[in-house]
């Protein structure tokens, strides 16, 4: 371990080299928890390699190295996260934004460009990225956000505060539409927890550290899902905007039964990842 006094160069090579057992990019995560321990940008560290860190600032990134090489996922070390092009606050309250969410991002956008003052629900809005981002691409929309986790709205407060929205941004502490029956909105979109219990402990070590209620959505996973589109078809809604996972778009047609017109999108790297449900009014 370290003793004596380390430059910045020193440092990152110490974090590299304790972290590339469980990263393939070590050298890269090193550079950014050494960033996130002395509190300087990533330029900052490539032009003044050869400073000295401080003693407690030393110990802060010894820490934050012992933290990663347990598994816990870089954001929650750095309290930071980037989603669609923006620094977000993050903390273990809430899930960490993924970049395939960016996509509904961009859906929301076109669904309701049109449409000025657009009112529109997020259920489940985690650390706010998604409600944030949304508001800041439609100029005069109002956003209702909810979330069933307490801690999850702390985390989404803070990023609605940064982000100066707190008049455009409402959070509502509600499970799924129970707090939220008689308001009506142009769009509800949601990014629910979708992911089958059965892989709970199976998948990247990372998931661990994030909210079960954020990634689990029961026994099948599409449980949660699949009630928000029951509550939606009983609902004045006309269009609802999902996440999903890449293997339930049987289910999510199989529930759908025709009963509404569906469009479904893929993610990036090609895997079904939601859709777009529209009512169909026969006249
Ligand atoms: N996309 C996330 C993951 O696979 C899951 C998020 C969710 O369940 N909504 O890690």
């Amino acid at each position: 371990m370290i003793n004596t006094k380390i430059n910045i160069n020193e440092a990152i090579n110490f974090g590299a080299n304790e972290l590339k057992n469980i990263t393939k990019r070590a050298r890269y995560e090193s550079e950014i928890l050494l960033s996130g321990a002395i509190k300087k940008d990533k330029i900052y560290i490539i032009l003044n390699n050869s400073y000295f860190i401080s003693e407690s600032e030393t110990e802060i990134f010894k820490n934050y190295i012992f933290r990663r090489k347990n598994g816990e996922p870089i954001e929650y070390i750095i309290e930071k996260v980037s989603f669609y092009s923006m620094n977000f606050y993050i903390s273990k309250g809430a899930l960490i934004p993924r970049p395939e969410s960016e996509i509904l991002v961009d859906l929301a956008f076109e669904l309701l460009k049109n449409k000025k003052n657009a009112n529109i629900l997020e259920i489940g809005v985690g650390s706010g990225a998604v409600s944030i981002a949304v508001a800041i691409k439609l100029q005069n929309s109002k956003i209702v956000a909810i979330d069933i986790s307490r801690d999850a709205l702390k985390i989404a407060h803070k990023n609605i505060k940064i982000f100066n929205l707190e008049d455009r941004i409402e959070l509502i502490e509600s499970n799924l539409f129970e707090n939220i029956k008689n308001i009506n909105f142009d769009l509800i979109i949601s990014n629910p927890p979708y992911i089958s219990l059965n892989e709970k402990g199976k998948l990247q070590r990372e998931l661990d550290f994030e909210p079960d209620e954020a990634l689990y959505g029961g026994e099948v996973g599409d449980e949660v899902l699949k009630k928000i589109i029951e509550t939606w078809f009983l609902r004045n809604e006309t269009l609802l905007l999902c996440e999903m996972g890449y293997d339930q778009k049987e289910n999510i047609i199989n529930l759908i039964n025709n009963r509404a017109k569906i469009e479904f999108f893929k993610d990036l790297a090609g895997f079904d990842r939601g859709f777009i449900l529209k009512k169909i009014f026969n006249i």
